[in-house]
């Protein structure tokens, strides 16, 4: 059943009862990942706001191409590397009120959710960023370790690769705002757009400067956009299976091995240092300690 002919199919791992989680992975062994934040989109939208749009997608794509959709995960890699100047520049001093992870720690945790996943039968793996920005190579450079290693494809995109070229993605301007007003009009409010003048409010909080031109019809083509090629993902992703994935439970001590590959290499990390040209943080913002990671 798809979401416009009536009650629609459970496909949440936590919704699921064992029986249904057998028959679901027996039909489509594809696990989804909604990743996100809680992170400021402006006076007038919700801090959830990159998440909820990565669990729409991967609820409606499970619905249309089958599989199952894994707990959301609500934590992301912020203020390390680039996004030090730009929180500097859009958010300052002011109280952003985010769930923040740094690379490391967020990387050798999503290392064991794709462990996880693989040990709960899964044979495909689709994971959809709403946090986007540079994040989404560091999770391709896990993923793709683990992948060789488990023999078990993964996909990893953020919600704007999935429509490059049709679509410029933003920070909490046009493009995004558009997306919520149509998944979750609920939680965009126009009305507070005064308070960003305000600093005990916060400021402007990294509103876009066209976020006052967000429509829910642009919203819906460009969610609509995201929806259709995500399921081609995920076609084609089961078209990749193979019989050769691991069938036997992956242990912590071989994620470990893993984990030390990757951080051997993590001055490249994306996440780790600021983009080349970009502004230094200035030296009292409370930014600056998070420039480069030095662990
Ligand atoms: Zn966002």
């Amino acid at each position: 059943m798809t979401r416009n002919s009536g009650k629609p199919d459970k496909v949440l791992w936590s919704e699921l009862l064992p029986w249904e989680f057998k028959r679901r992975l027996a039909d489509c062994p594809l696990v989804y990942l909604p990743l996100g934040i809680c992170e400021p989109h402006g006076q007038i939208a919700a801090f959830g706001l990159d998440t909820i749009k990565a669990e729409w997608l991967c609820e409606n794509a499970a619905r249309e191409a089958g599989g199952i959709v894994a707990p959301a995960m609500g934590y992301h890699v912020h203020e390390s590397g680039y996004h030090a100047r730009w929180l500097e520049d859009t958010v300052g001093e002011c109280n952003p009120h985010m769930t923040g992870m740094p690379p490391h720690v967020f990387l050798h945790f999503f290392l064991y959710q794709l462990r996880a996943f693989a040990n709960a039968g899964f044979k495909g793996i689709v994971v959809v960023s709403g946090h986007s920005g540079g994040n989404q190579f560091d999770l391709r450079r896990v993923a793709e370790r683990f992948s060789i290693y488990a023999s078990i494809p993964v996909f990893v995109a953020s919600d704007p690769e999935l429509v490059t070229g049709r679509y410029e993605g933003d920070h909490a301007g046009k493009y995004e705002i558009s997306q919520l007003l149509y998944v979750r009009p609920d939680l965009v409010d126009f009305a507070k757009s005064d308070l960003h003048r305000f600093a005990d409010a916060g400021g402007p909080l990294a509103i876009g400067d066209d976020a006052h031109q967000a429509d829910p019809l642009l919203g819906r083509d460009i969610m609509e956009a995201c929806l259709r090629k995500l399921i081609q993902e995920a076609e084609s992703l089961k078209g990749r299976i193979g019989n050769d994935a691991a069938t036997i439970p992956i242990t912590y001590e071989e994620i470990e091995a893993l984990w030390q590959e990757l951080w051997q290499v993590r001055q490249d990390w994306i996440t780790a240092r600021p983009r080349d040209g970009q502004l230094p943080v200035s030296t009292r913002s409370q930014w600056k300690s998070y420039e480069r990671l030095e662990v």
